[in-house]
């Protein structure tokens, strides 16, 4: 097992209730990790590990420079929400291992790549699209599935914008669950009021040919989700991959 020491950069709002976190990982060797990996950071929130343990998934792609980003949303009363959103210092080092995790983007290009999230789960995705742009990969089609309540709580949401304009053949759909008076549409970015499940259930939305299924998130979503794809689209669970927040 790998440790490394993590010095905390800063920090900046991305909704009302989530924020990046930057961190440097402090080694003279580049600390390489695959686009939907994640590091498990010790905390200094208590002396059982179950209290200071905490997994976060990278969400920007590896450019050689050991800096990281996180995009954390606050639980009121979360040991590790409280300690990132009032306590953490900059210049402030905590220990993180990893990269581990399997959430990556398949071998091959020849598939359509659909990405289902909520909230912080696009954390996987933004790192997959940001590797995926500089790389210049392209896959038959790309649909990122994004949820979240309302206008204001989208996250990442002008670059979701960029990949709709210059990633070949990719299209989101952003499914405002509170929301009633949507914005319009745009280039390759298409809204819906209410939860994230029309926007792939669509039959006229299914990819022709090979498709792999990725959801991120929290339980309940995760498991929402593979049920529709199974029983409504009839789709082989071999094709469905997801990354479990909790
Ligand atoms: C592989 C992996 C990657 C992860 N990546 C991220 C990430 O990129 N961003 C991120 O914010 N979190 C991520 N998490 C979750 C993170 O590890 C913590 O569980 C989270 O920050 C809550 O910790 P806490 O101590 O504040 O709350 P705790 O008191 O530990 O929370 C306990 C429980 O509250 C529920 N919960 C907490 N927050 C939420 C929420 N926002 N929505 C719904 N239920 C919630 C969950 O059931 C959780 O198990 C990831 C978890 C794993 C296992």
């Amino acid at each position: 097992m790998i440790w490394h020491e993590a010095e905390f950069i800063g920090q900046k709002a991305e909704s009302l209730t989530t924020r990046k976190f930057w961190f440097k990982l402090k080694s003279e060797e580049p600390i390489p990790y695959s686009a939907g990996q994640f590091f498990t950071f010790d905390l200094p929130l208590g002396p059982k590990r179950a209290d200071r343990w905490r997994s976060y998934t990278v969400a920007n792609a590896y450019d050689g420079s050991n800096l990281i980003e996180l995009c954390i949303s606050y639980k009121k009363g979360g040991l590790a929400s409280e300690y990132f959103f009032e306590t953490i210092n900059k210049g402030e080092i905590v220990k993180c291992k990893g990269p581990d995790g399997a959430f990556t983007l398949p071998t091959t290009t020849a598939k359509n790549l659909v990405f289902i999230c909520t909230g912080t789960g696009i954390a996987p995705f933004r790192a997959m699209l940001q590797h995926i742009e500089a790389a210049k990969l392209e896959y038959p089609s790309i649909h990122l599935v994004f949820g979240c309540r309302k206008e204001k709580d989208m996250l990442y949401f002008e670059e979701i914008e960029d990949w709709a304009g210059y990633i070949p053949n990719f299209k989101a759909s952003i499914c405002l669950s509170r929301e009633t008076k949507l914005p319009s549409p745009q280039k390759n970015i298409q809204y819906y009021s209410g939860y994230i499940h029309q926007a792939y259930l669509q039959t006229s939305n299914i990819p022709k040919g090979e498709t792999v299924y990725m959801i991120c998130g929290w339980n309940q979503i995760i498991d929402e989700v593979v049920v529709h794809l199974v029983q409504e689209l009839k789709i082989d669970r071999k094709q469905i991959r997801f990354e479990l927040f909790g």
